[in-house]
């Protein structure tokens, strides 16, 4: 059963798929890990920007389209239909900006979402150091009031976009008295801060795209605390469950992946093999499954309804789906899997990528492990894991 759009949705959605389909690129962007694919991104940001697409559902006095979930999902899913680029500034749009919308002040609100939206200002996520991980309230950075400001120092580390961004949300510790959740503060600060250094880390399929960032005596003002200070916790887990939960369209993306296997495996010759077609018939079944699920939960979502704990549901089942469509991927290239662009299959070298990446999308935002445990306590009522 598909949802029911109404008559006006399905306008709309005529309307995206109209626009999309005019301006989507034809080739795909440079990737933005260098200065000219940054460049090229942020051009086809302004663009979504100018037509009114940035983030409908974000609030229409910051710039946002106003518009309920159902719309924004409607949107993202015409957006991946079109094989469109992944949003540049993603961390802002999808962490950073509901995160401010719920807790930040009007003035908050008004200095940095309108920059989001316009991507003029790139953001990137300070959670992870070195032993604060997967156990995020071991964070050590410290934060020490001065005057107006807080006083930086410590390191962060896998710090997505960190080399263009022009601002970092982040979790440090105020008050060291305070151990684990306690103590803890959000804080916004601008990247260009003087005593901020940035150490690239290259990635096992040899792409940059990380850092880690060392803070000495950073001073960050008091005003750019988002919440109250050492009530950063609650703010950060508000974050994260919006970085898990609402991958609003990415269901179509994994779709359309399924549909690749099947073009794969034509091109491979090996389509009537039993093998392939059972791992193939699997993981179409699974996409449809998650597909469903997705659209339940942006009704949800337009109804009011919060994701809760269900949003470690989404994040392990996408992730573990992606790596799934990857690895029969792989499969179908058989021994052609091992080269960087093998014959036979036109994209070869995205292939691997994508193996890559949906390798690394079970560890970020919260290794699956971690989901687990949170789908064991929180949704089935397990006993607490032993600590
Ligand atoms: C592609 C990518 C992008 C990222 N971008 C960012 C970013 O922009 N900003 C940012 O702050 N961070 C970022 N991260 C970091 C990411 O959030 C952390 O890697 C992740 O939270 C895991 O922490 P860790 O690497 O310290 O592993 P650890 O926490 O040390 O975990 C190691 C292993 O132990 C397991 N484990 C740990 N504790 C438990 C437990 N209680 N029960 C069961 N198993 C457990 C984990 O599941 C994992 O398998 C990114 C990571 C990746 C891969």
């Amino acid at each position: 059963m598909e949802l029911a759009y109404s008559e006006s949705e399905l306008v709309f959605r005529d309307e995206v798929r109209d626009w999309l389909t005019a301006n989507v690129p034809t080739h795909p962007l440079p990737p933005p890990y260098t200065a000219e694919g940054v460049a090229a991104h942020r051009e086809w940001e302004k663009a979504l920007y100018t037509a009114g697409y940035s983030a409908l559902h974000w609030p229409q006095e910051y710039g946002g389209g106003g518009a309920d979930f159902m719309r924004q999902m409607l949107f993202d899913e015409e957006y991946h239909r079109a094989a469109a680029p992944q949003r540049l500034n993603r961390l802002a749009l999808g962490l950073a900006g509901p995160t401010i919308i719920e807790f930040g002040t009007t003035e908050q609100k008004r200095r940095w979402l309108p920059g989001m939206l316009s991507c003029d200002e790139l953001w990137c996520q300070g959670f992870s150091e070195p032993g604060a991980g997967s156990d995020l309230s071991a964070v050590r950075t410290r934060a020490v009031p001065d005057g107006d400001d807080f006083v930086l120092n410590g390191q962060k580390i896998w710090t997505s976009l960190s080399a263009f961004a022009d601002w970092m949300f982040a979790l440090v510790r105020t008050d060291p008295s305070q151990t684990r959740h306690r103590g803890l503060t959000y804080i916004v600060l601008p990247m260009d801060s003087a005593g901020i250094e940035l150490r690239p880390i290259r990635q096992l399929h040899g792409e940059p795209g990380f850092s880690e960032v060392f803070f000495t005596d950073v001073r960050v003002p008091a005003k750019n605390v988002i919440g109250e200070i050492g009530d950063g916790w609650r703010v950060a887990m508000a974050t994260l469950g919006y970085e898990r939960g609402t991958g609003l369209g990415n269901h179509v993306r994994l779709s359309n992946d399924v549909r690749q296997l099947v073009d794969l495996a034509k091109r491979m010759g090996v389509a009537d093999d039993p093998v392939h077609r059972n791992e193939i018939a699997s993981r179409f079944a699974e996409a449809e499954l998650f597909r469903r699920y997705m659209q339940h939960i942006a009704s949800q979502l337009a109804a009011g309804n919060g994701v809760g704990s269900r949003s470690s549901l989404v994040k392990l089942y996408w992730s573990e789906l992606d790596s799934r469509i990857q690895e029969t991927a792989l499969q179908i290239l058989g021994p052609f899997a091992e080269l960087a662009a093998p014959q036979n299959c036109a994209d070869g070298a995205g292939f691997h990528r994508r193996y890559w990446h949906a390798r690394a999308s079970r560890i970020f935002a919260g290794t699956n492990e971690i989901q687990r445990n949170i789908i064991g306590e929180r949704l089935l009522g397990l006993p607490r894991e032993p600590r």
